[in-house]
């Protein structure tokens, strides 16, 4: 398991920068190295752990892209129709038995191995058959609707690189390149575990000044879509000696431990003193909102996260931190989510010197995407990310938006998995 040093997330400066602590996560979470072979059919959303090779060229031999008459284009008359005979049949699995013979027209079907011979495909659209003879349009190009072999993926080139996290289309090119089983980095196992004494499980009948624990439900499906092997600690209350035991036992066993609450300095915010008596724990006072302070710290070695307690602030803190973390844990190589710019479709005022992320959806107004801004912005209205389509994302020098100002928009949609 890999270990950090001690104080590998200090940052001594007052607010840190969002992107300040996105680099410091990119260097100094080392991800883990043990890797396995799973089953193709299993494999999606794992991470590749070496780069895949064609080990031939896919398609492996030309073929036709139609339906129609294979030719040898040189049997073509360039300016008037030619009439050839037909006498091969060549289909999808079934390739023609023998070269083709100068001066004869292949029936062929999609699919079908090109035979030697011929280089060109007329569709059969074009073409008039009749009594074993077939009439052919002038006009064709030379190779018109032939598939080259090695022109998807050519022999002995990179088709999936080392890092990628596998998608539906990736397990469909593994398979063509005739691929069963894939190395696959070890699936993360992180430790989960909610902190408060006013939280109970969805399900039991409430007490008085109880809330139900939702932040746990909300990170359970955000680790999920990350591929991780989530362990369900449940809730710890407020007490400093269950919360040392519960994260002294899942650091033998886990690779991440994340928690939500607990994480300021009340006095019955329990988990800094916790934390800083197991291993070591930095404060990250984020110049972020929402997003109360998240904390970084290490359990024997092993990472442990501190979100806030308050739902968006640990989804907003999840999906800008905490996802990238994991990803590069887990050994994922992959390009930073894409923002695009859209219109606002409201006006705000904000304080310089942080980054803000306001809840907002989309609508198509003619040419245009417009963001309207959730009407209420607290970090504990989790409605607002249930009805809302992505962050408006307002720039640390950003002081005001103004309707029809130009925003970055970053879409759920680019964050959740
Ligand atoms: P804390 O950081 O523990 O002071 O929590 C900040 C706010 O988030 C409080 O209003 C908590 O009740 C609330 N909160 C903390 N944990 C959860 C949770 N798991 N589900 C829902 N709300 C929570
Ligand atoms: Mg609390």
């Amino acid at each position: 398991m890999a270990q950090l040093s001690e104080d590998c997330f200090a940052f001594g400066g007052a607010l840190l920068p969002v992107e300040k602590a996105l680099s410091l996560i990119a260097e100094r979470i080392v991800p883990v190295t043990e890797s396995e072979s799973v089953p193709l059919a299993s494999s999606q959303g794992r991470v590749l752990a070496e780069g895949l090779m064609a080990p031939f060229d896919l398609p492996p031999h030309a073929n036709s892209a139609v339906d129609g008459y294979a030719v040898a284009f040189a049997d073509l008359l360039p300016d008037r129709e030619t009439v050839l005979k037909v006498d091969g049949r060549a289909a999808a699995g079934h390739p023609l038995p023998r070269p083709a013979r100068p001066g004869e027209a292949i029936r062929i079907f999609t699919g079908a191995p090109m035979p030697e011979g011929a280089d060109t495909v007329l569709m059969q659209e074009d073409c008039v058959a009749a009594e074993g003879l077939v009439r052919l349009k002038p006009g064709i190009r030379r190779g018109a609707n032939r598939r080259e072999s090695g022109e998807d993926v050519a022999k002995g080139t990179l088709a999936l690189a080392a890092g990628r996290r596998l998608k539906p289309a990736d397990l469909g090119l593994a398979a063509a390149l005739g691929f069963s089983e894939l190395p696959v980095r070890r699936a993360l196992k992180v430790a989960l575990l909610s902190t408060g004494d006013e939280l109970m499980e969805p399900g039991a009948p409430r007490a008085p000044g109880a809330i139900y624990d939702a932040n746990r439900f909300l990170l359970t499906g955000l680790l999920a879509g990350l591929g991780a092997r989530v362990s369900d600690l449940g809730i710890l209350a407020d007490r400093e000696e269950a919360l040392a035991d519960a994260l002294q036992s899942a650091a033998s066993a886990h690779d991440l431990i994340v928690t939500s609450g607990g994480m300021s300095t009340g006095e019955e915010d329990h988990m800094k003193r916790v934390v800083e008596g197991l291993g070591s724990l930095h404060f990250w006072r984020l110049a972020i909102k929402p997003g109360r302070p998240v904390a970084l710290g290490q359990v024997g070695g092993v990472p442990l996260l501190g979100l806030p307690g308050n739902p968006v602030a640990v989804a907003v803190t999840f999906l800008i931190l905490a996802r990238p973390l994991i990803l590069k844990l887990a050994g994922a190589i992959e390009p930073p989510p894409i923002s695009f710019a859209v219109r606002a479709g409201f006006s705000y005022r904000k304080k310089p010197g942080r980054r803000e992320y306001l809840r907002a959806s989309l609508r198509q107004e003619g040419e245009e995407l417009v963001a309207q801004k959730y009407p209420r912005e607290g970090a504990g209205i989790l409605s607002s990310i249930v009805r809302s389509d992505g962050f408006v994302i307002l720039d640390e020098a950003t002081t005001a938006v103004a309707p029809g100002a130009s925003v970055k928009f970053l879409p759920f949609s680019e964050v959740l998995s």
